[in-house]
């Protein structure tokens, strides 16, 4: 009960405009720091570095979502296409993921199409790929179809499908081909749409991944939980799947000694690293979906 309401809540904190905007004048609070890796490029890419030292690869996003002005949605284009260049400038191992709604989805499909090229043409330039992350229902037909869009052109780009969708097993079948990062889904969506049960989304979620597995595409398993992680072991080695058929993704700040143990097991790994000033949407989302990461934000709270 008690964990249903703080889900709520912070679901509910998440989408506040206001907050979002005040956050990003505020800096990093409650704990904030411990999964966005600093505000700028610079330390962004500093975190890729210690992150590779270890084996591990990355994808980097600059935090930001939901903007409602052309302004903001051209500034993070080309906020993304500097990370690209520091990317290969720097030569580190981490690739892009991106938000449409932060390229102004919200504001005209068109134009948020040609931001998407302007950065699919850079990360090409460098023989790099960008995810375009899965934001909320409303906006998952959308994405799909700009990704469908997009790839007719360019084959450095991938998205994500939910496992807590009823729609996502046919989503994954008309995606056969496309790089894709499977996870259990991170928005609060209602009953008509979504699985409610954590079981039912665990289950609908394995499913996934096995048939992804089967069909061959190369496939990211994004997720923290050590259950589907020692399935997915178990599954590839029984039917033979090659190790660099698939990678384990995490978020920065989560389950480090998990992530460094995948990879001496010989297992792809690559992290999910935030990194500006919009941490309040990305952070309450952690919140609301693991009661356990509120001690670290009381901490945060605490020291202070
Ligand atoms: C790389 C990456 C990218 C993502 N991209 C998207 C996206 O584009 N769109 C979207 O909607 N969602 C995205 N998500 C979020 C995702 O949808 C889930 O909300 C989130 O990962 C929580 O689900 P889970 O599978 O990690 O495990 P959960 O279901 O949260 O946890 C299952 C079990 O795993 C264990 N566990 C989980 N976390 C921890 C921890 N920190 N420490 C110790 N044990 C733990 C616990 O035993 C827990 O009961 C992404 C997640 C990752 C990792």
């Amino acid at each position: 009960m008690l964990a249903a309401v703080s889900k709520s809540f912070f679901y509910a904190l998440s989408e506040n405009k206001s907050l979002n905007k005040a956050a990003k004048k505020w800096g990093f609070r409650f704990g904030a720091g411990q999964v966005v890796a600093g505000v700028d490029i610079e330390s962004a890419i500093r975190k890729v570095k210690e992150l590779n030292d270890l084996g591990i690869t990355a994808t980097l996003d600059h935090l930001g979502e939901f903007v409602s002005s052309r302004e903001e949605a051209t500034e993070s284009t080309d906020y993304c296409i500097k990370v690209l260049e520091a990317i290969a400038e720097s030569g580190v191992k981490s690739t892009l993921s991106v938000k449409m709604t932060q390229l102004g989805l919200d504001i005209d499909q068109e134009f948020c199409f040609e931001n998407m090229c302007r950065i699919l043409e850079t990360a090409k330039t460098h023989d790099l790929f960008v995810q375009i992350d899965m934001e909320d229902f409303k906006r998952c037909q959308i994405t799909l179809d700009m990704v469908k869009r997009l790839r007719q052109t360019y084959d450095n780009v991938g998205t994500v499908i939910q496992g807590y969708l009823y729609r996502s097993e046919e989503d994954l079948d008309q995606l056969n081909g496309v790089v894709l990062r499977l996870v259990k889904g991170a928005y609060k969506e209602p009953a008509e749409v979504a699985f409610q049960e954590k079981s039912q989304v665990d289950d609908n979620y394995w499913k996934l991944i096995q048939k992804r597995l089967l069909e061959g595409t190369f496939t990211a398993i994004g997720s923290h939980d050590h259950n589907i992680i020692n399935k997915v072991k178990a599954f590839a080695k029984e039917h033979h799947i090659p190790n660099d058929q698939f990678e384990f993704q995490m978020l920065y700040g989560f389950r480090t000694e998990l992530q460094e143990q995948l990879v001496k097991e010989g297992y792809n790994m690559r992290v999910y690293i935030p990194f500006g000033t919009d941490w309040f949407g990305y952070f309450m989302r952690r919140l609301a979906e693991r009661p356990q990461n509120v001690s670290f934000a009381l901490k945060g709270l605490l020291s202070k």
